[in-house]
Parts: structure tokens; sequence; C-alpha cells
């Protein structure tokens, strides 16, 4: 059984058209919706509440969080910005990351309906639960936006673990791009140990100076703890998979988490507009599989998923559809893959995986 956790005032977040992430364009006759919009949710929560996984999912309602939630992770004063831009009327605080007018109630309900899953979890009611809430969350850093990005949700939810009394909390990240705002919360410490798989994309702008390669480990107390697995472009799912084996899984064995949280992205498909990453379904069953398994083995199967990417309006909700089978240990395959084309290279990919052995074999001797 898993848990879901969803609050339709999410939707209301207009993050308006234009080319793609970008401004309008007057050489387009036809403008697009902004990636991160609320169609890509709504069919995600189509497909849960319609696949061949519906009589394994309870649904609850979500809420908003309040300011000294949001505090945990941000900065005061960055929170407070965030609200005064919204009722000034919205706009781009990146080139890519927009707010609009109405922007400020459903990210505190995206918050908050993740906060809600991880007190479930923590209260024993759920073992694991799973927030659907955009837009996401990983690129928020403590007082920058970034990347669609506005409050750190698998921050909030580690933290909420480690304010109830949890001594250890790990983050295991596969959305497609680097969980740079989950890393900045956490890289001078070591009682939440952050992991993130990404296609290597290095920095972009002022926002987003991380890098995601291997030699981020953390710093001080922390050192050690951030583990980046930047995998080579086209990467597929045998790569995804070693990468949990060769390094995610003995890491996580030696750290013992309390609570795992699974920053649960699709845009690593092989469909996606902003991902190169060629993962399928099947791979996606797996990783869920192994991150479910992870958690069985090591915290009493504790594990909060929370949505980050994923922009392929069909292939990402088949792919969650995937990813939540394989949390459930479903032995075939409950829906098919009606897509995916892509052959495997186990061979793609796979320096990300032998330059994050080398960073941590000081630290976990892998
Ligand atoms: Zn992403």
């Amino acid at each position: 059984m898993i848990d879901v956790f969803w609050d339709e005032r999410v939707l209301a977040h207009d993050t308006g058209s234009g080319a793609f992430e970008t401004a309008p364009s007057e050489l387009l006759a036809v403008q697009e919706l902004h990636p991160e919009n609320a169609e890509r949710v709504r069919n995600m929560r189509s497909v849960l509440a319609r696949g061949p996984i519906a009589p394994h999912l309870r649904w609850h309602a979500g809420r908003a969080a309040d300011v000294a939630e949001l505090e945990t992770v941000h900065d005061p004063a960055y929170v407070a910005s965030v609200r005064e831009l919204c009722e000034a009327g919205g706009g781009r605080v990146t080139a890519t990351t927009v707010l609009g007018p109405g922007s400020w109630e459903p990210l505190t309900v995206a918050a908050g309906t993740c906060l809600a899953a991880a007190d479930a979890v923590l209260d024993g009611e759920a073992r694991v639960a799973y927030a659907l809430v955009r837009p996401p969350g990983h690129h928020a850093q403590p007082a920058q936006a970034d990347g669609y990005c506005f409050f750190s949700h698998a921050a909030l939810v580690a933290e909420r673990a480690r304010g109830r009394g949890l001594a250890r909390v790990a983050v295991v990240d596969w959305d497609v791009h680097h969980g740079n705002g989950t890393q900045e919360c956490f890289y001078d410490r070591a009682d939440v140990l952050t992991v993130s798989l990404h296609m290597r994309h290095g920095p972009w702008g002022t926002s987003h100076p991380q890098t995601g390669e291997a030699d981020e480990i953390g710093r001080g107390a922390g050192e050690g703890y951030n583990v980046n697995l930047a995998l080579g472009v086209g990467a597929g799912d045998r790569t995804y998979l070693d990468a949990l084996a060769e390094v995610v899984l003995p890491i996580l064995r030696r750290f013992r988490p309390e609570l795992i949280v699974g920053a649960c992205g699709q845009d690593a498909s092989c469909f996606d507009p902003n991902g190169r990453q060629n993962v399928t379904m099947a791979g996606f069953r797996r990783l869920g599989a192994t991150l479910g398994a992870a958690a069985s083995e090591l915290c009493g199967g504790r594990l909060v998923l929370v949505q980050e990417g994923g922009y392929a309006r069909t292939y990402a909700a088949y792919c969650l559809h995937a990813t939540l089978e394989g949390v459930l240990e479903l032995t075939e395959p409950a829906l098919p893959d009606p897509l995916a084309y892509v052959p495997d290279d186990p061979s793609r990919g796979r320096e990300g995986i032998v330059a994050a052995r080398a960073a941590l074999f000081p630290f976990w001797k892998l």
C-alpha cells in the first residue's frame, strides 16, 4: 500500500506560456505551455487513479505549510520575498523560473503536502507516502529560487524528520537534474546524506553555481555525505541501476538512515524534453523497487517520495506509475510500456559512477 498525498490547489500555480521555458517569442506562430505546468500533474493523478495499481493506493488530502515550517530550511527574508513578488503580480525570478500572481498558496500547499506525507510516515500511519505536488523543489536553495523551484521539498521533509527525533536521514534524488538545492541545504552536515543521480549538465546561470560533479562531496562535518553521480548523457536503464548498486546502496548500508526520502522525478525518461537519459518504464520500475527494498532493509520500510520534475506529459505519468509498481514490489509489470523503443547501452554514462567511487572512496571504502 502507498499513501498518496494530493491537494488540487497546486494546479493554480500559473507559469504561463512562451518559447518552451523562456518568454514568448515573436518567431513562433504557436507558443507552448511552460514545461512545468498543471497538465503534467493532472495526468500523473489520473494515471494513478485509473491505472492497475489504483487498488494499492490510499489517497489523502494535502495542506498548506505555514511560514515557520518553510523557515526550517529557507531564510526568512527569502520566504518573504517570494510572497511579496506573488502579491505584486508575479514575474520571472530566473530566466526560466516563473511566479504567477496567485502562486503563493499553491507553493505553500506543495510544501505542506510533502510535510503531511512525512508526518504520516513519522507517525507510523503510513510506511510509504508519496506527495504528488508541483512545482518541483530540489533546485530551491535556502535563499535562492532556481530551475522552476521555490521551496526545497525533500529538504523540508528531511528537516522535519530530524526535528521529530530521527538521527539520520538519506535523500536519494533521481530527477534528471542535479539536486543542487537539497545539496546546498545540508552541504556541511553529516546527519542528512544527500545523493543525486543526474545527467551531466554542469552549472547554469547565477542561480545554479553548483556543478553536480563527483568532487562536490560536502564540507567540514559534511565531508563524504554529499554524493553526486553525474551520469554521462544517454545513460539509460542499466547505468542508472548500476549507479544505485555500485555506489548508492553500499553507502546507504553504512550510513544506516532511519528514513529515506526519494526525490522522484521522471525527466530522466527517454521522451523528456528536459532530459537526455533514456530511462524507460522498465528502468523506473527497477529504480522504485530498489529504493523500496533499501527502505525495507534499512529503516523499517519508511520511505517518503516527493514528486520532482518530469515534463513529457504522457510518458512521465506512465513512468511514475511504473516507479510505484516497483515500490509496491509487484513481480510482473502491471502497466505495459506503450512507447519506449530506445535500446539500452550499459556502457553509456558510466564515467559518473567511476568518478563518484573515486571521490568517495576515502569516506566509504567503495
Ligand atoms: Zn529535473
